[in-house]
């Protein structure tokens, strides 16, 4: 008709478009957890919503219904939510807001096969997983609050059509018109297993339609409210994977129940493995608070940014249900909470850092993040110093600072470390021969956060941390363990020389006993940026 009208997708959405429906093929159910996911966090908003709008109410049966119509060969998932009005549907559906498709496809090609389900819900792009099973795929809206209906169409081919419809309530159908190699998503009994598996612990009811009855399709239960006792590791595991959007085991599950002057019940998870959205870029917490079950929001910063690895949920009975986003930046409920969760995820960390092996998969995983407390959070830093992990010049594997302290020479005053682009180079950097030939131990750091953070962690247990690039150590205290080359002979001549030549590039030169093999090293002031800085700031262009 007259009224529809026709948009083409922006690019960036037809090739995300092609990498999702064959990328993803081999695990095409997960459709469902990403739609399912969607019309609950709309029922979520607009209940949150009506806290300070009534009109926005939610019906008292608020749920979300799954239809199959195997006749029809649709599967339609409709909700009561918060819905969306013509220009949502247009922005929300027909563009990428977040990430483009070039870090989502870069991502999909680093990953696993078992990985990439992931990626859809990290990326924000769950919605056109729907092209997967469906060949077409209609979404029916009205906005909560409003009288307008719209219906969004497309059939994933790079345009989608919008015309007027009528819908007797706010919220949103979604129908899918099924492809015929997915009429297995028809079944009741395989849509039944799927949001078993993937939606249970939503807290909005899911139904599913079964010849022509709504049948429960979840329990509703709120995990987290459960005693640890009642529940299973692999009901952990399946809310892990969702509020994580991950598909690996959680590392660390904690669980607990504060009482008395703050209550609040926690279930929170450090990942098995790094998600593929780079933490780095990610900068604050993800975890949920929730006030009496009721989700409220993921913004609330119930950790810190060196913590945003940590997923889950955070229920309180502290907080009015009508919370708003000013009194939650206002409250000092949330800041103590937050100082009882960080405090928690700390000391879980030190009793699972004294399993090496184990923790070594999460450092490597998180110990770059976790590095960044010790730059950001002064109250927090001797904790994170304790559970700091490096490689080192003289023993294999992860070592500790204390670690460290217990092999340092009698004689040795500071803690040597070496900070470069790679463990490996460090290795053979010149810059550690002198220390290698007297038995001295340097750590090799090799993070891009490394530059930064031991100018706020000068020293552990009374030991100066100190760069070897910076100022020449005095090594006389220490004997060399290796035969000396011939003492060396007079070089005040080549000094001068030497001196004369680079009289432009370099501040002084000067004889050292840190040499063996080498025949020179560059060397940064005693104070002042130690060379790997001094390397960064040239590639800022500083
Ligand atoms: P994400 O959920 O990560 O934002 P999606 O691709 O799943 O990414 O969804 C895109 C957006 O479309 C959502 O953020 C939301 O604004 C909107 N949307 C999707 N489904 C619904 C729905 N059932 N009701 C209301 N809004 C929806
Ligand atoms: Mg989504």
């Amino acid at each position: 008709s007259e009224t529809v009208e026709r948009h083409s997708f922006g690019a960036e959405v037809g090739r995300l478009l092609d990498l999702v429906v064959h990328a993803l093929y081999s695990e095409r159910e997960i459709f469902l957890r990403e739609l399912v996911a969607n019309a609950a966090d709309a029922v979520d908003r607009r209940r949150f919503g009506a806290l300070t709008d009534s009109a926005l109410a939610l019906p008292a049966d608020a749920k979300v219904r799954i239809n199959p119509d195997k006749a029809a060969r649709t599967l339609t998932i409709s909700d009561p939510g918060i819905g969306m009005a013509k220009d949502e549907l247009a922005q929300n559906l027909g563009t990428i807001a977040r990430s483009g498709t070039r870090a989502f496809s870069q991502s999909l090609a680093d990953a696993k096969p078992e990985e990439r389900p992931s990626l859809i819900g990290q990326f924000g792009v769950g919605f056109y997983s729907a092209f997967m099973v469906a060949d077409r795929v209609e979404v029916t809206s009205r906005k909560a609050g409003s009288d307008e209906a719209w219906t969004w169409a497309s059939e994933g081919q790079g345009e989608y059509t919008l015309a007027p419809a009528s819908r007797a309530e706010p919220g949103t159908d979604i129908v899918l018109h099924m492809k015929a190699d997915a009429e297995e998503y028809l079944e009741s009994l395989r849509l039944e297993t799927i949001v078993r598996k993937w939606a249970d612990h939503i807290t909005v009811p899911v139904t599913l339609v079964r010849d022509g009855e709504e049948v429960p399709g979840t329990k509703g239960t709120a995990l987290w409210r459960k005693p640890k006792s009642e529940v299973s590791e692999e009901e952990y595991t399946e809310f892990y994977r969702q509020v994580a959007h991950a598909f690996d085991k959680p590392w660390a599950t904690l669980h607990w129940r504060a009482e008395g002057q703050l209550e609040f019940t926690a279930l929170l998870f450090v990942p098995g493995m790094k998600p593929f959205l780079a933490v780095e870029e990610e900068r604050e917490s993800k975890v949920r608070l929730h006030v009496r079950r009721m989700f409220i929001t993921d913004e609330a910063g119930l950790l810190p940014s060196w913590l945003r690895f940590v997923q889950g949920v955070v229920d309180t009975e502290d907080l009015p249900l009508n919370v708003s986003r000013e009194m939650l930046q206002a409250t000092p409920v949330l800041a103590r909470i937050r100082r009882a969760v960080t405090g928690k995820v700390l000391s879980e960390l030190k009793t699972r850092s004294k399993d090496a092996d184990s923790y070594a998969t999460f450092w490597q995983a998180f110990g770059p993040v976790l590095k960044e407390g010790l730059w950001e959070d002064a109250e927090h830093r001797q904790d994170i110093a304790n559970l700091l992990r490096f490689r080192s010049s003289t023993v294999e594997g992860w070592t500790s600072l204390a670690d460290y302290v217990s092999r340092m020479k009698p004689n040795q005053e500071a803690i040597y470390i070496l900070v470069g682009d790679d463990t490996e180079a460090l290795k053979r950097s010149a810059q550690i021969e002198g220390f290698s030939a007297r038995g001295l131990e340097v750590l090799l750091l090799s993070d891009h956060v490394d530059a930064f953070w031991p100018e706020r962690l000068d020293s552990f247990e009374g030991k100066p941390i100190r760069s070897i690039t910076q100022g020449g150590d005095d090594l006389s205290a220490f004997e060399p363990e290796v035969a000396e080359a011939d003492a060396p002979a007079d070089l005040t001549d080549l000094l001068t020389k030497l001196k004369e030549a680079l009289k432009d590039d370099v501040s002084d030169v000067k004889a050292s006993q840190r040499l063996v093999d080498s025949a020179v090293l560059l060397s940064a002031p005693a104070f002042g940026p130690d060379l790997q800085m001094q390397r960064l700031l040239r590639r800022a262009g500083r």
